[in-house]
């Protein structure tokens, strides 16, 4: 690293991403995501027990704890193409992961975690899923290093992909300038049919207010975005696993199949495709 520009540092880490396996990959620096919405508005939410939270003593679910020492994100994200939907089915066992895609964004991250360190001496900081482990917001984290924006379906929309990809965040103690957020905004003229294909109709009321939360930023852009509501679906997806077979285990699984709908009906992304 010595000699290094940041810029150049910047430019190292996002092509070593891409040729570790990632499909798209930023930085940000920390000093310019903890003020996004997603860090700010959590510590003013209401507790949600919610599939993907956890339960962990001494920390409130939801509200995340930067890592001493922790000076930028690295942002990777992989595609998640419709012809591939195993890629974030979700299934029961003992090994890491529990969906190919977070196993494949769990050997990208680990891989350029290993060359950082020995190659350019630095710091690595490998968080998990979980925000109440020591995650941070991931999509907030994505804009801010340049990737896409927040859309009307309250999830990352990317210029290559739309909404249509997993993300990963991992933090280095090394400074270095945020590449976004982009100017990108396919949400602006869109007839939504994101939201109207949402089974739980997660989008049909105003569940946070600018005057509540004391910010326009809020869920789906403007507060519609429903979580609870979006909670229903996964425990009706839940309902509905499917029994597999665990390599080496004795115990059926269930393999879990979540609704993707409002990340499937949007358009962006998908030139070029059958
Ligand atoms: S369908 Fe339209 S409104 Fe929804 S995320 Fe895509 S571009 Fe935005
Ligand atoms: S994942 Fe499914 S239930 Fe949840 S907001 Fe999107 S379309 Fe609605």
């Amino acid at each position: 690293m010595a000699g290094m520009t940041a810029a150049r540092l910047s430019r190292e880490i996002i092509q070593r991403s891409k040729s570790f396996g990632a499909d798209l990959a930023g930085v940000a620096n920390v000093s310019d995501i903890k003020p996004s919405p997603s860090h700010r508005m959590s510590e003013r939410m209401p507790a949600f027990n919610g599939v993907g939270t956890m339960s962990v003593k001494g920390r409130k679910r939801g509200v995340v704890r930067w890592p001493e020492g922790a000076r930028s994100a690295i942002v990777i994200a992989i595609a998640h193409p419709p012809e591939h939907p195993e890629l974030d089915w979700w299934v029961s066992g003992p090994g890491p992961g529990n969906t190919a895609g977070n196993r494949l964004l769990m050997s990208v991250v680990k891989k350029l975690a290993e060359y950082l360190e020995q190659t350019l001496n630095i710091r690595t900081f490998r968080l998990p899923y979980h925000i109440e482990h020591g995650a941070v917001y991931m999509k907030d984290s994505a804009v801010i290093a340049g990737l896409g924006c927040i859309g009307k379906n309250n999830l990352l929309v990317t210029p290559s992909y739309g909404p249509r990809q997993r993300l990963r965040v991992m933090l280095i103690d090394t400074d270095l300038p945020s590449a976004g957020p982009i100017d990108f905004d396919p949400c602006r003229n869109c007839p939504m049919p994101c939201r109207s294909a949402c089974p739980q109709q997660a989008f049909s009321t105003a569940a946070y207010t600018a005057e509540e939360y004391g910010m326009g930023e809020l869920p789906g852009r403007s507060g519609v975005y429903d979580r609870l509501q979006c909670n229903r679906q996964m425990e009706i997806d839940i309902a509905n696993a499917e029994a597999v077979d665990l390599i080496g285990q004795a115990e059926v699984g269930k393999r879990v199949k979540y609704c993707r709908a409002c990340e499937t009906a949007c358009p962006v992304g998908t030139a070029g495709r059958d």
